[in-house]
């Protein structure tokens, strides 16, 4: 047996039969982690004589298509044994197997072979090596294979510095010391920053308001959700509303974050209920998550529930080492559970929602990195560089696409180094040298101007929109062409405006902008979208009649009176008020008329607030219209607007308007989508776009496609916002790349 670039190659030797049956059983039973993508046997001359099992060395050409792996979360053997006081490995924080186990975050090198990963620096000792080295051993083969005699060991380091030379000073060694320690000071209200597979967690008692606050304020991050990690399922059910297929989800050993809803407050004990509004201000959603390194569950078997963070400040990438995690030891945690095992690479956690039975990806990062997603068609290798916020960068290979992790908004300049590091790590793994490089068409972005100085390859632009629906068609296999619907936060426009409401005829290679929402001006730029308040000015002075403009500073509470004529010049005279036909400052707009509109402090905020208020059940829709305009459709939802303002003044429930306005959006897609088809004869719709991460509309307007005879296609494997785009790029560059592209093309 041996692993070689192309896969896995196993000599076996016997009569036809007992062959037959090893490979029957191959088949039907592989271990576990395995995973078949294709068999192929051949015969060889019969050598004869008994051989007893072997491994060979890999050759030195291993790369990703060998498979290296993502990382798994600690399997039940394993966690039995952590738990037994007669194992060797009782309570020893990096228990594995070749089941279980850190795998692409500390592989420095292919192939996968200890030598080459954050685990070369520990020699097994005898008792490892036994197991690493017999066939029927659990741990064979395992390349992390460690214990308490030979591996990794764990420390709490303090978070004030000493007096003397500033250096932070080891607390306490040893891993039930350690953990006791950092045990204290998690129930005295503590921060605690712990050392997990892709870089640190930043991490405080989830029953306690004060420490929350204290973790928020740190951190800066005043609103935004944070994640729980709970010691167990059972414990996740006293709180959250969970189905078995989110049970599943959070069981895998994939191990993401999850998005659940909480338990109505009468439920919810009354321990929690006091930090839930710190956890999720914003929504009745919670992300939680299960232990899913040997630590964690040694943690957590001591205090539980924890609020988990990345450990960073703000937007910067997850700490990894030392080096990352001064900055935010002392700062922000009191002390560091940390170790010396390396992070070769970061990655966090993933996130994901079941949504109608289905994936919905937040985050696409820990776990599912780096499975290949398979393309429907190949060509040479491919870099494409993502776009600005959530940067994922994605390289193919065949017909093969290996997207990043979670990179990060490139304006931060560390997040930026990261996608450069990730661009080399990802290109040097798979062992291409990119024959083309395709980034987004808008000229700021830093993936864009890194793609323009690449020499050497041949560059290629994909629009924003097309890249979307490009992600959501490559996802399905689909290469025909399709009616994509792209609702979307900020997208770069041919046009010279900024796109995000869109609806395109598009196949791989091109696309056609057949329709699109009503463009309003963005007072201030990107002002505008950091206030929302501003939009619905916008929206309020371009539909609204004379009298209710007049009553616009009194409607919109959170807008400063003072700054509306200001507002109001910026827009008639088209002076740093950019047109946007985009589908999120319309929710922002909404939202802010609704009174949910103050400054946001995290992306979508006041989107977040109008679903999470929405009472969409029985609500009709909001009457909206569809002009042509210049040969497209154009959907405007002034009148929507009128309507909206009118039931605010007769007091209407807001949960009621805010459910009607998801009911619009949902019926003006469906009817547009109708009025698309009769001209095109098009059946299949691809819905992508940040805009999709809102549940609530995501399922609303797939039913209403379906109810009209479309066929629906929407994310499953890569999330719907700007972390799924690279992908689309690359499919897009594949395709216009000649002997892919379509003969007749219509655009
Ligand atoms: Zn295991
Ligand atoms: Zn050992
Ligand atoms: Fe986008």
């Amino acid at each position: 047996m041996r692993n070689t670039p192309s896969g896995v190659v196993i000599e076996a030797e016997g009569g036809a039969v007992a062959v037959g049956r090893f490979v029957a059983q191959l088949q039907a039973q592989p271990p576990k982690q395995a995973r078949i993508e294709a068999l192929q046997i051949s015969d060889m001359p019969v050598c004869g004589r008994p051989a007893p099992f072997e491994i060979k060395a890999s050759g030195r050409s291993g790369d990703l298509q060998a498979g290296m792996p993502p990382d798994l979360a600690t399997c039940a053997d394993c966690r039995a044994e952590l738990v037994d006081p007669k194992d060797r490995r009782f309570g020893y924080p990096f228990i594995n197997c070749t089941n279980c186990g850190p795998r692409f975050t500390i592989i420095r090198e292919l192939p996968y072979d200890r030598e080459r990963t954050s685990m070369a620096e520990f020699r097994m000792c005898p008792n490892c090596k036994r197991e690493f080295e017999n066939p029927a051993d659990r741990r064979f083969d395992a390349q992390p294979n460690a214990c308490p005699v030979c591996g990794p060991q764990i420390a709490l380091i303090n978070g004030h510095r000493t007096a003397e030379d500033g250096r932070q000073t080891v607390k306490a060694e040893g891993p039930t010391t350690a953990i006791q320690e950092a045990v204290q000071l998690l129930k005295a209200g503590g921060i605690l920053a712990v050392k997990g597979v892709g870089g640190y967690h930043l991490c405080c008692n989830a029953a306690n308001g004060a420490a929350i606050d204290c973790l928020r304020e740190r951190k800066h991050r005043p609103a935004k959700s944070l994640a729980i990690m709970f010691a167990g399922l059972d414990q996740i059910k006293r709180y959250c509303e969970i189905s078995a297929m989110e049970a599943r989800e959070l069981t895998d050993p994939t191990a993401p974050i999850v998005v659940l809803r909480w338990k109505p407050d009468a439920e919810l004990s009354s321990l929690l209920s006091l930090g839930k509004r710190q956890i999720s201000p914003d929504t009745d959603d919670v992300g939680v998550f299960l232990p899913y390194t040997p630590l964690h569950h040694l943690l957590l078997a001591e205090i539980s529930p924890l609020v988990m963070t990345s450990g960073n400040l703000a937007e910067e990438p997850i700490a990894k080492d030392e080096q990352e995690l001064s900055a935010i030891l002392g700062p922000v945690a009191n002390a560091a559970l940390s170790h010396n095992r390396a992070i070769v690479r970061r990655c966090d956690d993933s996130v994901l929602k079941i949504v109608a039975g289905q994936r919905l990806f937040l985050r696409r990062s820990r776990g599912f990195v780096p499975d290949a997603i398979g393309l429907p068609l190949e060509g040479p290798a491919v870099l494409a560089c993502g776009a600005e916020q959530k940067n994922t960068v994605c390289v193919t290979r065949g017909a093969q696409a290996f997207l990043s992790q979670h990179i990060g908004d490139l304006d931060d300049y560390r997040a930026y180094r990261f996608f450069q590091e990730t661009v080399e790590d990802f290109s040097a793994l798979l062992k291409v040298k990119p024959a083309i490089v395709a980034h987004d068409l808008h000229p700021d972005y830093l993936a864009t101007r890194y793609a323009l100085a690449q020499s050497g390859a041949r560059l290629i632009g994909v629009q924003h929109h097309h890249a979307h629906i490009a992600a959501c068609m490559a996802e399905h296999g689909l290469t025909e062409r399709v009616i994509g619907v792209a609702l979307d936060g900020t997208g770069f426009g041919p046009d010279g405006t900024i796109w995000g409401g869109e609806f395109l005829v598009a196949d791989l290679a091109d696309f056609r902008r057949v329709g699109h929402f009503k463009p309003y001006r963005m007072p201030g730029g990107a002002e505008a979208i950091r206030q929302p308040v501003r939009m619905a000015f916008s929206y309020g002075l371009a539909e609204l009649n004379a009298n209710d403009r007049r009553d616009l500073p009194a409607l919109l509470s959170d807008l400063d009176a003072d700054e509306c004529p200001v507002l109001a010049g910026m827009i008639a005279q088209g002076v740093n008020a950019p047109w946007t036909s985009s589908a999120g400052r319309l929710f922002d707009a909404v939202a802010a008329l609704l009174g949910l509109g103050a400054a946001i402090t995290y992306e979508a905020q006041a989107a977040i607030r109008l679903q999470t208020i929405a009472r969409p059940e029985g609500v009709p829709p909001y009457p909206y219209a569809i002009e042509i305009q210049d040969g497209a459709f154009q959907l405007s939802f002034g009148p929507a607007i009128r309507a909206m303002v009118a039931d605010l003044r007769a007091n209407v429930d807001r949960g009621r308007i805010a459910g009607g306005f998801h009911q619009t959006i949902a019926e003006a897609v469906g009817e547009m989508c109708v009025r698309i088809r009769e001209g095109e004869r098009l059946e299949r719709v691809a819905l992508s776009g940040g805009v999709f991460q809102n549940d609530l509309l995501l399922a609303l307007t797939t039913n209403g496609l379906l109810r009209r005879g479309f066929q629906v296609y929407s994310h499953q494997l890569v999330p719907p916002n700007d972390g799924g785009i690279a992908l689309g790029q690359a499919a897009v560059a594949l395709a216009r790349m000649d002997g892919n592209l379509q003969e007749n093309s219509n655009f």
